[in-house]
């Protein structure tokens, strides 16, 4: 046995082990027993097959096999690193880099050497930045006031809906809904009691509309509304069910009760695919609403 090696790799911060050609492990390092788990001694003598993944379980023999046989020189394998697990004495998988090598022979008998790099550090701070990158996002493209998206979401969404529209040749209608006369709702009752009212009515934007159109607060009393697949007129019969929701819906703050409704401004997607175009012509549509009066519909 290669003890020169042997004791070189005693010392070494990263799990180490030497196989012969039969896959048995013939030594092990002080740091492959704390990464494995198992007792210190215990791995010389077990077939490597045991710390490895079940995918490559089987094949593993055979690769060496074929390795020495000089059939199959796995230079992806040997010398280079690659991501890679081991398994627990417990059981669990532990992330790491791998690194092999082939140790040569000594008295006739090949041996091959592996270093375990510990990844579970990595995986962690992978696995944190990831969350984190979610929860920025989340923040990035939501309003906090209603949990509605925001308008940047709305927009990020209105590109791939139209997108969709156009690639599909189906129909798509773009919506505005904007609060009646929400000045009056704060001058008489508050802030606090708008911000109320901008919640509940949220709500019932999005529990009115049907689970693939998109309901999105873009600007102080303004909702955007998407309906991919949707022609006009069943874009119409969703915004009045909306409409009259919203009509319907008293929100009690301190000791009033408050009702507001909301005017809708609709418009095709225009074939040209321009959400945006579209939008200006729903905010056109929402302007006559309001002069004809509020608290209705109007479609361009
Ligand atoms: P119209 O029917 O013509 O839409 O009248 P309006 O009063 O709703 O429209 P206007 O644009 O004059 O006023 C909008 C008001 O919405 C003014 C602004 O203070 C209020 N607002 C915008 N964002 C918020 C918010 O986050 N919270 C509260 N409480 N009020 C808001
Ligand atoms: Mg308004
Ligand atoms: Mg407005």
């Amino acid at each position: 046995m290669n003890q020169i090696l042997a004791l070189r790799l005693l010392d070494a911060a990263d799990a180490a082990v030497i196989i012969d050609a039969a896959s048995r492990i013939r030594y092990a390092n002080d740091a492959m027993y704390a990464l494995s788990g198992y007792d210190a001694g215990s791995l010389p003598g077990q077939q490597i097959e045991t710390l490895l993944p079940d995918a490559v379980r089987e094949q593993h023999g055979a690769q060496i096999g074929a390795y020495l046989a000089g059939g199959c020189k796995d230079a992806k394998v040997l010398g280079h690193k690659r991501h890679f697990a081991i398994r627990h004495r417990d059981g669990s998988m532990l992330p790491i880099v791998l690194k092999a090598m082939d140790l040569g022979k000594l008295d006739n008998e090949n041996y091959m050497g592996a270093f375990f790099i510990d990844q579970r550090h990595e995986r962690a701070i992978e696995q944190q930045n990831a969350a984190r990158w979610q929860q920025l996002q989340r923040i990035a493209l939501s309003d906090p006031l209603t949990l509605l998206p925001n308008r940047r979401a709305f927009e990020i969404d209105a590109v791939r809906v139209a997108a969709r529209a156009r690639r599909a040749g189906s129909a798509m209608t773009i919506g505005i809904a904007d609060i009646d006369f929400f000045k009056k709702v704060n001058d008489r009752h508050g802030h606090a009691a708008g911000d109320a009212v901008l919640r509940a009515i949220a709500a019932v934007l999005q529990s009115q509309a049907r689970a693939s159109d998109v309901v999105a607060r873009v600007g102080g009393e303004e909702f955007g509304l998407l309906f991919p697949h949707t022609d006009m007129s069943t874009a119409h019969q969703v915004a009045e069910r909306i409409r009259l929701a919203v009509a319907a819906t008293c929100v009690d703050f301190e000791l009033a009760a408050i009702t507001a409704t909301i005017s809708i401004g609709l418009a095709p997607l225009p074939h040209s695919g321009d959400w945006k175009a579209g939008f200006m012509q729903a905010d056109a549509a929402l302007y006559q609403a309001k002069n004809k009066g509020r608290n209705r519909i109007e479609q361009a």
